[in-house]
């Protein structure tokens, strides 16, 4: 049995927990630095000694652990936590019906009352990432839950958090039978080339779906699209099934030319008609700028921080800039899709980024459509952060 730790919350905080607070920051008590063992139970007290709510310790970032329950009597069991998917799957039962998407969200994490951990189905395979060693601590019974709500052929998961310094895990397959990846899932009836056992990406971007399918039916007929961090061109391939007359795809990595090569041709696309190039974005600006190309739609989904060999990227620092650049190579009318992944600022900060980079560049622009995470990618309303995802469609107007 997991050992249980009274932690006396500050005042100020106490009102926060009984309003389903469930974030557990270092600032909530000093009792948490004398907490070492990653997985324990953090009893939330009143400084009148009042049980208010039960999380666990885990290491996450900036934070020390989650709350999961007001209920006493709670802990993370195989019973409790089998309620916890089943009302995860219950949640999701348009996209458990819809033929044509076989791939998205189970479970995620604080958004579904419990931090720390997410569930991705791939057909029917599971993919678990642990974000923290408490967490971690608590997988069997995680494992056994949902195996028990849910046939699975097989499940992987992938660590984000440091053992012993490094996250790199050799091999990711967990429970089930053994999978020869990649497989390919379906996503709004778009084919993916996935593979849950090959470093830390699978090949493609669950939260995304929304915005590639409106990618797909309301910007693509007759454009050129330029889609810079393209990774495995999984925006081109919507654009090009959207009946785009060509798209250009744009990332640093060797691996991406393949990886996009074999998502165009399972979706019947000719990808020798489409351009695709292993180069710095900044660069292929610069060079586009050069030639004189332009745009019809420009697609900005750059990682969070990236470094490269010229330089270190950061959405925070660079976002502005990387705007400034992508609206000089954008056709007068055109749209650029910016999206960010950073959790670090809002939608409200965003916007002031894309204000910021019109007025620089004397151009003015219309807002179209804004989008965050789909409904398979809840976020906690009490937890900023977590509501991270943030994608405008932005014309450029002269
Ligand atoms: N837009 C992609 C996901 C992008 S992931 C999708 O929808 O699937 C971020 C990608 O940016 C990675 O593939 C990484 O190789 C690439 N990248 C990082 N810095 C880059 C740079 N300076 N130029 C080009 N690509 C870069």
């Amino acid at each position: 049995m997991t050992e249980t730790v009274k932690i006396t919350v500050d005042q100020r905080f106490v009102t926060q927990y009984y309003e389903g607070y469930q974030h557990i920051p270092g600032s909530l008590s000093t009792a948490l630095e004398s907490v070492t063992e990653e997985g324990i139970y953090l009893d939330l007290m009143t400084p009148e000694g009042l049980f208010i709510a039960r999380g666990y310790y885990g290491h996450q970032n900036k934070g020390y652990g989650w709350v999961f329950t007001r209920d006493q009597s709670v802990y993370l069991t195989v019973e409790w936590l089998r309620k916890l998917f089943s009302d995860a799957i219950g949640k999701r039962q348009r996209l458990f019906h819809d033929d044509e998407t076989t791939a998205f969200r189970l479970f995620n994490g604080e958004g579904d009352g419990l931090g720390g951990v997410t569930i991705d189905l791939y057909n029917d395979c599971a993919l678990i990432q642990w974000y923290s060693a408490g967490i971690y601590a608590h997988r069997d019974n995680i494992l056994d839950a949902i195996e028990a709500v849910y046939p699975l052929k097989a499940i992987y998961h992938k660590k984000r958090f440091k053992e012993g310094g490094k996250y790199i895990d050799a091999d990711d397959f967990v429970r089930g039978e053994r999978v020869d990846f990649p497989i390919l899932v379906k996503e709004n009836g778009v084919l993916f080339n996935v593979d849950l056992n090959d470093g830390p990406m699978t090949g493609v971007f669950l939260d995304q779906r929304e915005v590639r399918q409106r990618i797909k039916e309301a910007y693509s007929h007759g454009k050129t699209v330029l889609n810079a961090f393209s990774y495995t061109g999984a925006f081109s391939v919507y654009a090009a099934l959207g009946g785009a007359d060509k798209t250009t795809s744009v990332d640093l990595a060797k691996r991406s030319l393949p990886m996009t090569i074999a998502q165009f041709s399972v979706n019947g696309i000719d990808f020798e008609a489409q351009d695709i190039r292993v180069m710095d974005v900044f660069n292929y600006f610069d060079y586009a700028l050069k030639k004189q190309l332009s745009y019809d739609v420009v697609i900005l989904d750059p990682p969070s921080f990236a470094r490269s060999k010229k330089r270190v990227f950061s959405v925070q620092k660079d976002y502005v800039t990387l705007l400034e650049q992508a609206l000089q190579v954008t056709t007068k009318e055109g749209v650029i899709v910016a999206s960010t992944n950073y959790s670090g600022f809002d939608m409200k900060k965003f916007k002031q980024f894309i204000k910021r980079a019109f007025h620089n560049q004397h151009a003015t622009y219309k807002i179209l459509e804004t989008h965050a995470q789909p409904e398979d990618f809840p976020f906690d309303r009490t937890f900023k952060e977590s509501n991270y995802l943030k994608v405008v469609f932005i014309q450029k107007l002269n």
